[in-house]
């Protein structure tokens, strides 16, 4: 709850400014003029295949985080609407989880083929309420639709299994079953990609879902919900809910039609999720934060390091849950790859998203800003050295320079927790044994990565780091066909991958017996 205030003061603060308005430029209007006309500005929750606003008819302000500008108002929902979402989910659930794979698949490859179609609009949008460059939010798109496109093909691949009986009269079957309804709440990072790695699948599986998109980034949530209804899939399969946070996730929580929870965000509310969980025994998946390490050996080729690090620590000014949060670099590499690293950061372009070029954003809110701001001041009061950026930008709103801080250790917050913006830190370390057990010494583990020309360091260094993922010699990993989640307190659960089907069924065994003719 006192995370909702302050994201709700924050907003307000933001429209109220004076300051914030002399950043309005064309670009914003023409991009949301765009949108509208291709009719996916969709502004009302979906609930039962019918747009909806909010029973008392409250209302949030979704702002664009570049120019502080109210791009659209959406429902402020509770648990009044969230309770006839989950009703709509759970009656159509019987007649979706009967249809045939087939014909799952093929609504969800429609649903593929209207978002790639549409990704220009869908992009803007992103890039819009979320902050992220255009490029950026294209690539996010073509991410977001992988996901579709994969799951519309393992819907085909769902298999039992038949066991060798112990008894000659009986036939032992596995049967794989769709869990139910699912309640799926999702992050602003990745407005699109958040909601269809979870949605793909459980479709896919025969289950229907209630959404709840963040409150800063519910308009792509909506559009691509919109789709979704073009594409074929009946009304009542995904239904969407946004507005009071703790109150829509409680009503799924207490719900025993709800039988699963699957969330991406923060590590404190998946606590809490996972708490709430137990008293209706939900089965859970849960993506939560990282504090990704980055080592670059002595033995790393410099160019490659860098481009990898930069891409890792940078995409969406630095607020990935894999962003490398900590670059560990080896003392005898580390001047020339500090001097190159910080090179390669000052040719990145900070601006609003839709300019071409920009190649950082502004930060989601006020809030995720003074986080930055406050990481920093603990790094240099404790002997770091900033050696680039290290301040707001001087675009003033949410933009942050690009930073880089030298000689960060195990004692400062930007090596023990997730800075979740544009800000580097080098760490230096002596031995591989060094690095290997900076790396683990946190509770986090979802994504590392590691810079080396060895080969067998790559196998040593990357089954001894205690992560979900291994990135060596690349810093974009992500993708639609390979298993994504993390260890330790980053989550449970897989997404993607035909391992994202597990989490979204059931395994039933079914016992034939007194087989023999009489
Ligand atoms: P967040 O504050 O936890 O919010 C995530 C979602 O949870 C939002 O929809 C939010 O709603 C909702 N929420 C907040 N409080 C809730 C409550 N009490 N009950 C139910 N729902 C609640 O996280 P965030 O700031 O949006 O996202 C950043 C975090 O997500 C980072 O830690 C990042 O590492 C992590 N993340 C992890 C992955 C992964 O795959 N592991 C991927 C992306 C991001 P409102 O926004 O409407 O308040």
């Amino acid at each position: 709850m006192a995370m909702r205030r302050v994201a709700l003061q924050g907003r307000h603060l933001l429209s109220s400014s004076h300051l914030f308005r002399r950043h309005m430029s064309t670009e914003p209007m023409a991009a949301l003029d765009r949108i509208r006309k291709s009719g996916l500005l969709k502004t009302q929750g979906l609930v039962g295949g019918k747009w909806v606003d909010s029973y008392d008819g409250k209302k949030i302000e979704v702002q664009n985080p570049a120019t502080g500008d109210v791009i659209a108002s959406v429902p402020c929902m509770g648990s009044k609407e969230t309770t006839d979402a989950i009703s709509s989910a759970y009656s159509t659930y019987s007649s979706w989880s009967k249809l045939t794979a087939a014909e799952r698949s093929k609504a969800l490859r429609n649903w593929y083929d209207l978002i790639i179609k549409h990704k220009d609009e869908l992009a803007l949008l992103i890039t819009l309420e979320q902050g992220k460059p255009i490029k950026e939010a294209l690539g996010e798109v073509n991410y977001g639709a992988s996901f579709i496109e994969f799951f519309s093909e393992e819907a085909k691949r769902i298999y039992g299994d038949i066991i060798p009986a112990p008894l000659s009269d009986r036939r032992l079957l596995v049967l794989k079953q769709p869990v139910g309804v699912v309640g799926a709440i999702t992050p602003w990072n990745f407005p699109l990609a958040m909601i269809t790695r979870k949605v793909g699948p459980a479709l896919a599986c025969g289950c229907t879902v209630v959404v709840k998109p963040s409150e800063y980034t519910p308009l792509t949530a909506l559009a691509a919900a919109d789709l979704a209804l073009q594409a074929g899939i009946p009304p009542g399969v995904l239904n969407i809910v946004m507005g009071n946070a703790p109150e829509i996730g409680d009503t799924l929580l207490k719900s025993t039609q709800v039988r699963k929870i699957t969330f991406t965000g923060s590590t404190a509310v998946g606590k809490k999720l996972m708490e709430g969980s137990a008293s209706t025994v939900k089965k859970l998946s849960l993506e939560l934060g990282g504090n990704a390490p980055c080592i670059v050996f002595d033995d790393a080729d410099i160019d490659v390091a860098v481009k990898g690090s930069l891409a890792a620590k940078f995409r969406n000014s630095g607020q990935t849950c894999v962003c490398a949060n900590r670059i560990l670099v080896q003392e005898g590499i580390y001047e020339e790859f500090a001097k190159a690293f910080v090179k390669a950061v000052q040719g990145m372009q900070v601006g609003n998203g839709l300019v071409e070029g920009t190649s950082q954003g502004p930060l989601i809110n006020e809030a995720a800003v003074q986080k930055v701001e406050k990481f920093v001041n603990d790094a240099t009061s404790k002997g770091a050295n900033v050696i680039l950026g290290g301040r707001r930008h001087n675009l003033g709103m949410t933009f942050y320079e690009p930073t880089v801080v030298s000689n960060v250790n195990r004692d400062m917050l930007l090596f023990k927790d997730e800075v979740f913006g544009p800000v580097a830190p080098l760490v230096p370390f002596k031995t591989e044994e060094d690095a290997i057990s900076m790396a683990n010494d946190t509770n986090a583990g979802l994504a590392a990565y590691i810079f080396t020309k060895s080969i067998p360091r790559s196998w040593r260094v990357s089954e001894a780091l205690e992560y979900g993922l291994v990135g060596v010699n690349e810093g974009i990993i992500s993708t639609e066909v390979a298993p994504f989640g993390g260890v330790k307190q980053s989550g449970l659960g897989r997404e993607g991958s035909k391992y994202g089907m597990d989490e979204y069924l059931e395994v039933k065994y079914v016992c034939m017996g007194n087989l023999k003719e009489t």
